[in-house]
């Protein structure tokens, strides 16, 4: 092993340092004022789930269950609804296919791994599919862990993409980022076409925390990619403007994933204004999820059609930056499966029938 991801493994037991302190509001007593549930109930949901709501979030809420709202303040079908599963991606290492992956990595594609280097975010959304895990202080990756992951790393020569995520990784201090992307970068940086990728959503729930200190640890490691996490119009602010902006000028590809979300974005104008919003604060969407299974969340969930209608409002009606991938991750850990509404009418050894955005059917004639 190398000198620095050495030095990051021999520490000790002990998670990095702690997680930045974002504030807001994380008791039932501090939520019952906005909330239609009584505080017997909202403590139920405070035993299960954690919440913790940025006073910044908070401040986007401009009436009760509106898109904002249903993104953080507990509702009660969260412990009333027992449907789904607390893992539907086969996200733990007991439930992958590969053997001997340490906790913190979920390796399921050949020449990439999720790392999971923080289990606590800026805000608990309320759909969150780790809602199972995140937010639990005792789920803190410790350095010891950190170390097998970066060591799994090093010896899977085929992985040349590493995605940090959590929790949200930039939960962490600078400092102790520093030090884990300088580990990542020493293995991935030799590594043909390596990247570092980056998955928060602190631009959008606490965007003070892009600061410019952060940018320039960041930028010591490029290239590296940031994809955030946006999921309804009112979250465009001059703030987030202002965090995505730096991200870009720090020469940072922003993209962005989205849930399609019951009641928060699953009407296409909503979802047209948010893609083309996003585009104007230069983040890139990338990828809308069908909502997962998640035991917890499942109110959240729409009928698939409804992504596919959405996916079709958007394509030849906007800019084509502003049309991500409509994707299921597949329960059971198949991974992100794309979906397209059907423009493929069929396809011969003479010809291909296409439909096109405005259902107008067009040809095109094969080559021999
Ligand atoms: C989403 C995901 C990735 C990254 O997928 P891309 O399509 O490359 O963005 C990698 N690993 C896991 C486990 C994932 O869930
Ligand atoms: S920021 Fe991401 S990981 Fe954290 S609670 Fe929200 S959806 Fe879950």
């Amino acid at each position: 092993m190398n000198d620095n991801s050495a030095s990051v493994a021999k520490s000790e037991d002990e998670p990095p340092n702690p997680a930045i302190e974002p504030g807001g509001i994380v008791s039932a007593d501090q939520v019952s004022g906005i909330s239609k549930l009584n505080k017997d109930n909202l403590k139920k949901i405070f035993d299960k789930y954690p919440v913790r709501i940025t006073n910044y979030y908070f401040s986007l809420i401009k009436e009760k269950d509106d898109g904002v709202y249903k993104q953080c303040i507990p509702s009660m079908e969260e412990i009333s609804d027992l449907g789904g599963e607390e893992d539907p991606l086969n996200e733990e290492p007991e439930h992958q296919v590969r053997q001997g992956v340490p906790s913190l990595l979920t390796h399921r594609y050949p020449d990439r791994v999720l790392f999971r280097i923080s289990n606590s975010c800026a805000m608990y959304c309320r759909f969150c599919t780790r809602k199972r895990k995140v937010g639990d202080v005792n789920k803190q990756p410790t350095w010891k862990e950190i170390g097998k992951a970066l060591l799994y790393i090093q010896e899977h020569g085929e992985i040349r993409d590493v995605i940090l995520s959590g929790g949200d990784p930039l939960m962490l201090p600078d400092k102790t980022l520093d030090k884990i992307l300088a580990a990542v970068y020493l293995i991935i940086s030799k590594r043909e076409n390596g990247i570092i990728r980056i998955g928060t959503r602190i631009p959008c729930v606490l965007p003070q925390r892009i600061t410019q200190e952060l940018c320039d640890v960041l930028k010591k490691y490029h290239p590296i990619y940031l994809n955030t996490h946006f999921n309804h119009p009112n979250e465009i602010t001059t703030e987030s403007k202002r965090a995505c902006g730096m991200l870009a000028d720090a020469g940072i590809p922003v993209g962005n994933q989205t849930v399609l979300l019951k009641g928060v974005n699953d009407n296409p104008e909503i979802m047209k204004e948010l893609m083309q919003r996003l585009i104007s604060i230069r983040v890139r969407p990338y990828y809308i999820y069908q909502c997962d299974p998640v035991r917890g969340a499942n109110h959240f969930r729409t009928r698939v059609e409804k992504g596919l209608e959405i996916y079709k409002a958007l394509r030849g009606h906007t800019s084509g930056l502003c049309v991500p991938h409509f994707v299921i991750d597949a329960p059971g850990g198949g991974g992100k499966i794309p979906l397209l509404p059907e423009y493929l009418q069929t396809i011969t050894d003479e010809k291909v029938v296409m439909k096109n955005y405005e259902e107008k059917e067009f040809e095109y004639i094969q080559a021999d």
